[in-house]
């Protein structure tokens, strides 16, 4: 089997696009975010991991950035289906992987590991479950993924 090729392209979004961070990593991508990734902090953290930058810092070009992206809306579906289409990502095939909190790829764990973590209800109810090596965070599949793949889909991604 060969890895997509968008399996390759590492992420660095600017601090004002958190919304379209968040989808990316919901559908896999690997992308940092916070606070302090805009002007040369943006740029640095790029350089330092070999990442493509994302941004709608029009005066980013000026201060000689790798890569980039600009992003030409304001609105995250349009910002999704740019990245989408300008990487050539495949949003159906690395979806939910990630951790949407922190980026790190969650791992599988057994339903027995997790009694003590998740709600009674939810351990009941459910068969599979994730979890993130880094914040811990453990994640199942329920209605809020069902939910956001009917939106990918409103996207016109899925
Ligand atoms: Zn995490």
């Amino acid at each position: 089997m060969t890895a997509p090729a968008s399996e390759h392209i590492r992420f660095a979004a600017d601090r004002m696009l958190g919304r379209l961070a968040r989808w990316l990593r919901v559908i896999g991508q690997d992308v940092i975010y916070g606070r302090h990734l805009s002007g040369y902090g943006l740029i640095h953290a790029a350089r330092a991991e070999n990442r493509l930058i994302l941004t709608r810092d029009r005066g980013l070009k000026q201060k000689q950035p790798p890569k980039f992206i600009f992003i030409d809306s304001d609105d995250y579906r349009e910002q999704l289906r740019q990245v989408i289409r300008e990487c050539g990502l495949r949003a159906g095939d690395t979806l939910f992987s990630r951790c949407l909190e922190c980026n790190a790829v969650l791992q599988a764990r057994s339903k027995e590991s997790v009694e003590t973590l998740v709600p009674p209800y939810v351990f009941a109810s459910q068969e599979k479950f994730f979890w993130c090596p880094h914040c811990r965070r453990v994640y199942w599949p329920a209605t809020h993924h069902q939910k956001m793949v009917e939106e990918l889909r409103i996207i016109g991604v899925l």
